[in-house]
């Protein structure tokens, strides 16, 4: 059987199917991955290194770290995006009552973007802020004005500087997606991988959590992963999101009118 038919069918037969995406579903949206063939970091490993310095520099000094989020090209780039027909899919198999959530590293909102409305962000997004402190998040727009006058924004419940509420590295995870997240990592019978070279923890102990719970995982990237090499996804469609997951839909619909 083709892998196409093979996962429409897991999928359908499935009683708690859930989708874990990465960088790689917004590839064909014009936003580069990180570590893909021509990602962000694989051309330039500085890059990675200066980005274990932003959560530090928000502890040390809001003021500075606004300064240099506002000049962001990737994250002007990432508010700019449109979906593409994978974000699309995963939306349509939600709305056909397939897919429970997704649950995405990205900070893109293109989930949402795309009509997807179950969806935890693992590592926040880009047009919320967020206060460490207290936890509340509140929508970028808010703050529009406090941002162009560069002053550093506060929390409407605690009056702490607020940061964006994407998780940079070396932050924790914020307790309330944390939970989440590993509650439907548990509970899934199938997990569907989109485009996540799942190097990045704890996001990339969600499929192993699901695998080690008896779910079934089914990877969709361009090449082989860590979680084809470790054995952790039962098979891998390979080839590019935008292209594989409509094609499944299709097959989720054809399979559902002969059943
Ligand atoms: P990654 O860059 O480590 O891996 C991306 C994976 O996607 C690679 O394995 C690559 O082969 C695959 N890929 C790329 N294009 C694809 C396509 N069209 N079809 C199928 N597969 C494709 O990304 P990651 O695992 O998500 O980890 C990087 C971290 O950086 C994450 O935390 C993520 O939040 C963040 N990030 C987010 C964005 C975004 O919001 N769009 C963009 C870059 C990085
Ligand atoms: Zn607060």
């Amino acid at each position: 059987m083709d892998l196409i038919r093979r996962v429409a069918k897991d999928l359908v037969e499935a009683n708690y199917a859930i989708a874990f995406t990465g960088a790689g579903i917004s590839t064909e949206s014009g936003i580069p991955d990180f570590r893909g063939p021509s990602g962000i970091w694989t051309r330039d490993p500085e890059a990675e290194k200066r980005a274990y310095e932003i959560y530090g520099k928000f502890l040390r000094d809001p003021s500075e770290y606004w300064k240099e989020a506002l000049r962001s090209p990737l994250y002007s780039l990432l508010e700019k995006a449109e979906p593409n027909p994978a974000h699309k899919a995963l939306a349509d198999l939600e709305s056909m009552g397939i897919l429970m959530c997704v649950i995405t590293q990205n900070i893109d909102g293109l989930h949402q973007k795309a009509g997807s409305r179950n969806v935890v962000e693992f590592h926040g997004s880009v047009s919320k802020l967020r206060c460490i402190r207290c936890g509340s998040r509140f929508d970028k727009r808010k703050f529009i004005k406090v941002l162009e006058s560069h002053n550093v924004p506060e929390c409407e419940n605690c009056g702490s500087a607020l940061k964006l509420d994407v998780v940079h590295f070396t932050e924790p995870i914020p307790t309330d997606v944390y939970v989440k997240s590993f509650e439907e990592a548990m509970k899934c019978d199938l997990m569907l991988v989109c485009g996540t070279s799942a190097v990045v923890y704890p996001a990339a102990e969600l499929p192993r959590v699901a695998k080690r719970n008896g779910a079934k995982i089914v990877e969709i990237n361009l090449e082989e992963t860590s979680l084809t090499f470790e054995g952790v996804s039962d098979y891998i469609i390979k080839g590019k999101v935008g292209e594989n997951l409509p094609k499944i839909v299709e097959e989720v619909k054809k399979l559902r009118i002969q059943s």
